[in-house]
């Protein structure tokens, strides 16, 4: 995705599919569907995965239907030399093509990042906030708390 496309795109303003949001489980993927308020054939995915092999592993994926726009490691393997918590940035022409932020370059928000289990619902809410998603009115829940699905 080219650089303008990719900024269009990121300030766009987003709306959740449904509200109603769960907190992937241990060994759990989940999918969070949005799109643009004002230009509904604008469509978004946020993918929270938490499958992990060997080791525990976070990640937060925005796709958008012209191509992947990024991916946040929150638990996991170091990519090309940077430590998690980093941002892969999807602007090259290349799908493959990522340019990586640090943990010391990474938007205002993602300073309160945590990576901690238990907290992960605030760390899906910063992700989803920074990518210009309305959070007014959306629900979070734990899956591993009892009412959760
Ligand atoms: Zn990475």
């Amino acid at each position: 995705m080219d650089k303008d496309t990719y900024k269009k795109l990121l300030s766009l303003e987003k709306i959740l599919t449904n509200k109603q949001i769960t907190v992937a489980s241990q060994d759990e993927q989940r999918k969070y569907p949005s799109r643009g308020i004002f230009s509904v054939n604008h469509k978004f995915e946020t993918v929270m995965n938490r499958k992990g092999h060997k080791r525990d592993k976070l990640s937060l994926m925005m796709n958008s239907n012209d191509g992947n726009m990024m991916r946040f490691d929150i638990i996991g393997k170091p990519h090309q030399g940077y430590p998690t918590p980093h941002l892969h940035v999807f602007t090259g022409e290349n799908t493959f093509d990522s340019k990586f932020l640090s943990s010391e370059e990474l938007p205002y928000t993602f300073d309160e990042i945590v990576s901690n289990p238990s907290a992960f619902k605030k760390d899906l809410e910063l992700f989803l906030k920074y990518n210009n998603v309305e959070l007014k009115n959306v629900i979070f829940y734990d899956s591993s708390i009892k009412g959760g699905n």
